[in-house]
């Protein structure tokens, strides 16, 4: 067995955590005793406090891009209704709702390669309009980033710049071939140049092993990330990974485990997916899991907002206000 305990320690006094060490405690760990330690982890560094976050699919489908996974892209065949730019009112209409069931933080999402520099300035008027309206914080994820686009974002009041990496870096090119994991690694560094912080998570289930969930959890430590959403995939009919096997409850909330040792300091997020666990789902902020996306996502629907912080304040976790800003 491994020395649980040690490793606790190790992480608790600023030792971070080697690939062996992370695949030790994986391999030579009963289950139970693992999600345990991770949520006492948890408990130790950030408390009870829970991460919220919102999303709004601003621009949906229509994607040039092939990422395997996804929906969104032009060239699958999938069930999604497709729409250019959302309206302000869609926009204000839902980050009020989200604001008045208690979540601060709001995200407008794009689907697409990039965004022009026109449409970066419409949606920063967007945000520029609701920062007067709201107490909303602002969080964008639009694609490739220059560092004009990301300049204009910080000037409309957006704070956190989100694109996830997907995969690790070894297994990217299995997902996506029409971009590349460094040029994603890119935008994060401009968006953080810009000034703002930076959420990047990624999708388990996409095929990759279990080395290569840990390979993303250290990349994702080595940037500097504090905000990593975990994706569980659900294979979407139409998608080149629609015949994918689901993951295991157990698969999933030894991740998450995993991702709280490897990086204590960040909120690990739970995103897209997590409904298909069921009441089960809950069970991820038992084993190191400390955020969500509330809501609905872009294109799977979610759990309905107050029955979420319902539950998650049932299981002993404080909600609502932001926690460092
Ligand atoms: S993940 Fe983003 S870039 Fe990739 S196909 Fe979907 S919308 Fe396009």
């Amino acid at each position: 067995m491994a020395d649980i305990e040690h490793y606790l320690q190790q992480v608790l006094s600023g030792r971070d955590l080697r690939m062996e060490q992370a695949l030790d405690l994986a391999e030579h760990t009963e289950s139970a005793v693992l999600f345990e330690a991770a949520d006492r982890l948890r408990k130790k560094i950030h408390g009870n406090h829970f991460d919220l976050c919102s999303i709004i699919n601003a621009r949906s489908g229509m994607c040039s891009e092939n990422c395997r996974f996804c929906a969104q892209s032009s060239r699958y065949q999938t069930d999604i209704s497709t729409y250019d730019m959302v309206s302000y009112d869609e926009v204000r209409r839902q980050g009020k709702e989200n604001e008045n069931a208690g979540v601060a933080r709001y995200s407008l999402v794009t689907a697409g390669r990039e965004v022009s520099p026109e449409d970066i300035d419409s949606f920063g008027r967007m945000y520029a309009e609701l920062g007067e309206e709201s107490d909303l914080y602002f969080c964008a994820s639009m694609g490739f980033l220059t560092r004009d686009k990301a300049e204009k974002l910080v000037a409309c009041g957006v704070k956190r710049y989100h694109c996830n990496l997907e995969t690790c870096r070894s297994f990217f090119p299995e997902v996506c071939t029409t971009h590349t994991w460094e040029q994603k690694v890119e935008t994060i560094q401009i968006a953080r140049e810009a000034g703002m912080d930076i959420c990047s998570g990624g999708i388990i289930g996409l095929g990759e092993s279990f080395r290569q969930r840990l390979e993303l959890a250290f990349e994702l430590r080595e940037l500097g990330v504090f905000s990593i959403p975990i994706n569980i995939l659900t294979p979407i009919p139409g998608t080149p990974f629609g015949d994918n096997k689901e993951l295991s409850l157990s698969e999933v909330l030894t991740c998450i485990a995993l991702f709280r040792f490897i990086n204590p300091h960040a909120v690990v997020r739970l995103a897209g997916g997590r409904s298909q666990l069921g009441e089960d789902q809950y069970r991820c902020f038992l084993s190191g899991a400390n955020g969500a996306i509330v809501g609905n996502y872009l294109t799977t629907s979610g759990n309905n907002i107050e029955e979420d912080l319902a539950m998650i304040k049932s299981i002993g976790f404080s909600a609502g206000k932001l926690k460092e800003e």
